[in-house]
């Protein structure tokens, strides 16, 4: 086969094919909409995608998700959007992570991505991934949908995040999201194939327009499946991050990198810290109480592990940057994980003990 796979796009004044073929977009939900986006980013050949969903496909999903096959019924769903974008579009790097955001990208990779794609299910989600993005500095572009339409929202670096303008109780809402393998009735809600690609196809365009350094929409977008899409009146301006949200701490410029990966153990991790110090990891993981080994707490001090735990099952992310706080009280410090060998075909290890670790956390 010859020609050029995108040279339509050379005609379209403002695009610029090696700029998306150098960006990185970490892509949060692997769903309807994250089929949608996925599929389009690869297709205008954005060159590497991240996509984090620790779920499986349910035969629910596949009224809506184009990627997906009957047969793919209880496999990852990043991995098998993965598979099929390597057959649709090749020239796209597709990194697969089975888990939740927070144990899937590290906040070193969210920081060097060019763009953080939201495709949740959950307002507790979308906040937590809105407060790591906020840390990385790195702008989120947010899609949502209901029964019949949706809303798209960009929030830049350094500017409003999703959980500004929320009081505290908002904030501290959970609403994780249901699985659709094991779904839970009473969180269920209406979504059709119409309303996914419609809204899905905001995102991606949002996401592409931002990547080719193209203006979006100042205010949220309103998507209505009824027959427009407006940009919402009266929005406050993006560019001014409410001063009582508290998602708006920013790592260090400089952050020292550990010769050590997320697959190395506890043991290795605290062969670089000084007694007194506390590494942390984002994500909750349970440890036996002591004495009653039956019942479990759920602590996010990486020292109440066992010390021949690996990190990553722990729910510790590829590359991530961990707080460090000193036991006297006397302030915190990151360091960095370096990043993992590289696998044969540029795919991540399996990260379902990664999940289950922090699922359990949950609980
Ligand atoms: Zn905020």
């Amino acid at each position: 086969m010859t020609g050029d796979r995108f040279a339509r796009h050379a005609l379209i004044p403002g695009w610029d094919q090696q700029r998306l073929a150098e960006a990185t977009v970490v892509l949060v939900g692997a769903g309807a909409l994250g089929n949608t986006v996925a599929q389009t980013l690869a297709l205008a050949g954005v060159g590497r995608l991240v996509v984090c969903d620790p779920d499986t496909v349910a035969v629910s999903n596949l009224s809506r998700c184009p990627l997906f096959r009957a047969a793919d019924a209880g496999r990852p769903k990043a991995r098998v959007l993965a598979g099929a974008l390597a057959d649709l579009a090749p020239g796209t790097v597709v990194d697969a992570r089975t888990a939740p955001h927070v144990s899937g990208a590290g906040l070193a990779e969210l920081r060097e991505a060019d763009l953080v794609v939201s495709a949740l299910d959950s307002r507790a989600a979308r906040i937590s991934l809105a407060g790591r993005c906020t840390l990385a500095g790195t702008g989120m572009l947010d899609g949502g949908t209901h029964a019949w339409g949706g809303e798209v929202s960009w929030y830049p670096p350094g500017g409003r995040c999703r959980a500004c303008g929320l009081g505290p109780a908002e904030r501290a809402v959970q609403d994780d999201p249901w699985s659709c393998a094991a779904p839970d009735p009473a969180a269920e809600v209406g979504a059709s194939a119409p309303v996914s690609a419609l809204v899905g196809a905001w995102l991606a365009d949002f996401a592409v327009r931002l990547l080719l350094g193209l203006s979006v929409p100042e205010a949220p977008l309103r998507v209505d499946a009824a027959g427009f899409a407006v940009p919402l009146s009266g929005a406050p301006p993006r560019d001014r991050p409410d001063p009582d949200c508290p998602l708006h701490e920013r790592l260090p410029a400089e952050v020292p990198v550990l010769p050590l990966d997320h697959e190395a153990t506890v043991a290795d991790l605290l062969d670089h810290m000084d007694v007194h110090e506390e590494p942390l990891a984002w994500a909750g993981f349970s440890r036996p109480v002591r004495r009653r080994a039956a019942v479990r707490a759920v602590t996010s001090r990486l020292r109440s592990a066992p010390a021949s735990a690996r990190l990553s099952a722990l729910g510790v992310a590829p590359r991530e940057v961990l707080p460090v706080a000193r036991r006297d009280g006397s302030g915190l410090r990151y360091v960095e994980l370096a990043a993992a060998p590289a696998e044969p075909g540029g795919r991540q290890g399996d990260l379902t003990e990664a999940r289950r670790a922090t699922t359990e956390g949950v609980l």
